[in-house]
């Protein structure tokens, strides 16, 4: 699960870690109140959507030579001009797709005077097996640039789950940012309570980029800030984090996926045009393997799981036609505990239910498999039965060809 910008800084700020103020806002009087509560000259007005690369970003509806996602307002009118130019308008970004996306909050946040922008992350190395550290003195919009063309430019060190957060630690983050003195003690303190969010909330994924040095103006010095946060949690450990799940924007994600996991389905939307019902992680991944093979896409990846009930298959058909893209429909079930006489029962019952209209194509294997190949056989639906992985997916390939 993934959140806001603001509630990333929220929490962050919770733990510790310094955050310019700011706040969250539904209208563009709201982000103009917002902005009164802040010290000024500098307001910034940003766009909150589930997606980063905001400040290079494209609004569809303002043309090419509009600003993007990220503002710079110094008056009310520009708050103003910034809110009313965002709200409600879509948001392409480099992360976004094509389609973009419709930015209904912002946050209005403090002008930061910046002198530099460095990038931190924390996520789970799957190698190690360990919480890892990245950092990078080139932060700021075209990271992605600097990890492609000069990676020797971004550190990472992992964290023995031992020992926990060491003050080395925090020094080879200070040392990897190449910074001396009071900043380096405020890099070292802020990676350790960036560590504890980390740790805390059972995160999966902690990236600021920027980190921002502040100029240094008058008595006060140079200050480490976080400017922008993305943060996502581990929905393994969601269980222990109620509070946290109040943070879910359910119209930032995927309405069929948002569906799926409501009736416990692992279900990811694809380009294709073939529609894959499969239990199995393994046996979905090989299913869109081979659709591929034979000259099509599939049209998602759905693992219905091992108790695959009638109601579970019943949504899933309904997830699956809900894609307008969906030109015919294969079906690859191995009947193990659950027996193939019970899923056939369930494919029928639910092919009945949602009136199916395309091609489908059902390949059953495991107990009781002769059962259910009757039961399709007999069911009055125009099934076409497959024997084996290959033969489903030419029969599936075929029926969805000569449909077009
Ligand atoms: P994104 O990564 O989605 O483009 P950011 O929040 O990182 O959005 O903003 C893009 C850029 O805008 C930053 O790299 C920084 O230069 C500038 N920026 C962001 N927030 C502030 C702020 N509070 N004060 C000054 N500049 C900011
Ligand atoms: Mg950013």
């Amino acid at each position: 699960m993934n959140i806001h910008e603001y509630q990333a800084k929220e929490l962050l700020a919770k733990f510790g870690v310094p955050v310019p103020a700011g706040y969250a806002a539904l209208s563009v009087e709201e982000a103009v109140a917002a902005s009164k509560k802040l010290p000024g000259p500098l307001y910034v007005v940003k766009a909150q959507i589930h997606a980063g690369g905001r400040g290079k970003g494209k609004f569809k509806e303002l043309g090419p030579d509009a600003k993007g996602g990220v503002r710079l307002a110094r008056t009310e009118e520009e708050v103003r001009a910034a809110a009313a130019d965002m709200l409600g308008n879509t948001l392409v970004t480099v992360q976004t797709g094509d389609a973009g996306k419709q930015v209904n909050r912002l946050y209005v946040t403090d002008g930061v005077d910046i002198a530099h922008e460095f990038y931190l992350a924390l996520l789970v190395d799957r190698v190690t097996g360990r919480v890892a550290f990245v950092v990078s003195t080139e932060g700021g919009m075209d990271i992605e640039t600097v990890a492609h063309d000069s990676p020797e430019k971004i550190h990472t060190f992992d964290v023995d789950p031992a020992t926990g957060f060491m003050p080395h630690h925090g020094r080879a983050v200070a040392n990897a940012l190449g910074l001396t003195g009071d900043l380096a003690k405020q890099a070292q303190r802020l990676a350790g309570k960036v560590y504890d969010t980390f740790l805390g909330t059972d995160a999966a994924q902690i990236e600021i980029n920027p980190l921002a040095v502040t100029e240094a103006s008058g008595d006060s010095g140079a200050k480490l800030l976080v400017l922008d946060a993305k943060v996502g949690f581990d929905s393994n450990a969601a269980f222990r984090h109620k509070d946290l799940l109040e943070l879910r924007d359910e119209t930032e994600e995927d309405p069929q996926e948002l569906e799926a996991s409501k009736y416990d389905l692992a279900y990811i939307k694809l380009d294709g045009n073939i529609g894959c019902m499969v239990n199995g992680a393994g046996l979905a991944m090989a299913t869109m393997d081979i659709i591929k093979l034979n000259g099509e896409f599939p049209a998602n990846f759905l693992d219905v799981g091992g108790g695959a009930n009638k109601e579970k298959v019943t949504a899933a058909f309904k997830i699956i036609l809900s894609d307008p893209a969906v030109k015919g429909i294969l079906v690859n079930i191995f009947g193990g505990t659950m027996r193939c006489d019970i899923i056939a029962e369930g494919i029928v019952a639910a092919a009945k239910e949602v009136n199916l209209s395309v091609p489908l194509v059902v390949r059953l294997e495991g107990t009781n498999v002769d059962k259910g190949k009757e039961i399709l056989a007999n069911s009055g639906l125009a099934i076409v039965p497959a024997n084996d992985l290959g033969d489903a997916a030419k029969k599936i390939v075929a029926e969805v060809r000569s449909a077009a």
